[in-house]
């Protein structure tokens, strides 16, 4: 059975030693700006994607702060992050706005007070012209920055950001949307970060998707490597009907990092073979297309349980049309007979759920939009509907083509969203094996 897990991500990470760098760690804290946080109204994503980057520099993240657009209660945040870290950076509040506070707390935490930079009000005023907006004076304030600070440029918005040394710490604030702020992470704060440890390596990254395997299975088969590994290191990533292995490694440039990941690469296919299907953030759905486009096939999906979920997945896909002729979402049993052709006697004999109704269902879409495979799936999702003999997480997958039909039956209980998932992930592993010839 295939891997079943909660909903949870979990992951495992092999490394021994940190090889990289000998000192002790850069402590950073990462403050984010916004009433609209404290109330729950926006998902605070600014802090997940610096902290993923802080680590990646080897930078220990101790704390992370939400604060709302309250001068005192910012002012005394960032004196205690102050007071503690190496490293702090904020997001938000660097608007034009009476509630854009950022500016106005760092020049207090640190007692410099805020003076207007030249190139940035001209930057702003050319920004303005450009788009014939009157310029405001509110907006004048953004050109502002504490004494000693410098801006960073904004490429994305009008806000600059600000770096600024302040005894032996740096002070980064970026701002609140998050295209801005991970385009000033990537262009000004990583790089600044960077040669303030003294590197010129950059972190590499590359996964392994796989699918059919459980986490354990994964790591059983892997052991030999994972334990005499350390560059690239071996980290083995665990979500519902997910499984992936990143091997990351420290390199000058991408050829660098190629040499170090290639054997491993090669190593682990071999012994892990076609349950790797994909690389980095590529999908089921796009190796499936990818194999449909290459050959000239086409594809049509019958789905029940699903709910139009499989054709949505094809259907992210831009060109998906060349390969992908038609879903149909055949609910109710009458629409799995009008539609699709399913015998009305198969329903009554055997049920929607079953082997017997998979089977017609796939036959049936590949008959009526003339396609080189048909897909299908129904199941019960739940949380009701199951019965003992029929319980919640059955699903029956088919696939037809012209060599005939195949049914899988699974169980997968878990919640609604997870089955949809798995269902819709393993029916396209399933064609992906068929056209692959590696049933
Ligand atoms: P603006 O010039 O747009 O006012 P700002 O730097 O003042 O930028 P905020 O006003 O704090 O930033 O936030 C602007 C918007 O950016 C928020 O409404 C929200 O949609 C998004 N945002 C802010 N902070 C975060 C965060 N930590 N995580 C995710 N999104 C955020
Ligand atoms: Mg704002």
């Amino acid at each position: 059975m295939y891997l079943c897990r909660g909903i949870r991500t979990s992951v495992r990470t092999f490394h021994h030693s940190n090889p990289i760098r000998q000192p002790p760690p850069l402590k950073a804290e990462i403050v984010s700006v916004g009433t609209e946080l404290l109330l729950g109204e926006i998902v605070d994503t600014n802090a997940s994607t610096l902290s993923q980057k802080l680590a990646e520099l080897g930078i220990d993240v101790h704390y992370r702060h939400t604060v709302g657009d309250n001068h005192t209660r910012l002012t005394e945040v960032i004196a205690t992050a102050l007071g503690r870290a190496d490293i702090v950076i904020l997001t938000g509040g660097l608007g034009p706005t009476e509630d854009d506070l950022t500016r106005e707390a760092i020049a207090a935490a640190t007692g410099q007070p805020l003076v207007r930079v030249p190139e940035s009000e001209q930057r702003l005023r050319e920004f303005f012209a450009a788009r014939n907006r009157p310029l405001a004076d509110s907006n004048l304030k953004q050109a502002d920055a504490p004494v000693g600070a410098v801006h960073l440029e904004n490429v994305c918005g009008t806000a600059p950001g600000i770096f600024m040394r302040w005894q032996g710490r740096l002070i980064f604030a970026a701002p609140g949307p998050p295209t801005e702020m991970r385009e000033m992470a990537q262009r000004s704060i990583l790089p600044i970060l960077r040669q303030e440890l003294g590197e010129t390596d950059q972190l590499f990254t590359r996964s392994l998707q796989l699918m059919d395997i459980g986490e354990s299975q994964v790591a059983d088969l892997l052991g030999d490597i994972i334990s005499a590994q350390t560059d690239p290191t071996l980290a083995l990533y665990a979500a519902p009907a997910n499984v992936r292995i990143r091997m990351a490694t420290k390199a000058p440039n991408e050829a660098a990092a190629e040499v170090k990941f290639a054997p491993v690469e090669a190593r682990i296919r071999e012994l892990l073979g076609n349950h790797v299907f994909g690389l980095d953030s590529q999908t089921m759905a796009e190796v499936v297309e990818q194999l449909l486009r290459e050959r000239g096939r086409t594809l049509a999906v019958a789905e029940s349980c699903t709910g139009g979920l499989l054709a949505s997945r094809i259907t992210d896909i831009s060109g998906a049309s060349e390969v992908f002729l038609a879903g149909v979402v055949a609910y109710a049993n009458e629409a799995k007979t009008s539609l699709l052709g399913v015998p009305a006697e198969i329903i009554a004999q055997h049920g929607a759920v079953s082997e017997e109704c998979a089977r017609a269902m796939a036959e049936g879409v590949r008959r009526v939009a003339g396609a080189d495979y048909g897909l299908a799936t129904t199941g019960i999702a739940g949380p009701t509907g199951g019965t003992d003999e029929k319980p919640v997480g059955l699903v029956y997958m088919a696939l037809a083509d012209e060599r005939g039909t195949v049914v899988q039956k699974q169980f997968w209980p878990g919640t609604r969203e997870q089955f949809k998932q798995r269902v819709s992930q393993m029916v396209l592993g399933m064609l992906r094996k068929r056209i692959l010839g590696v049933e």
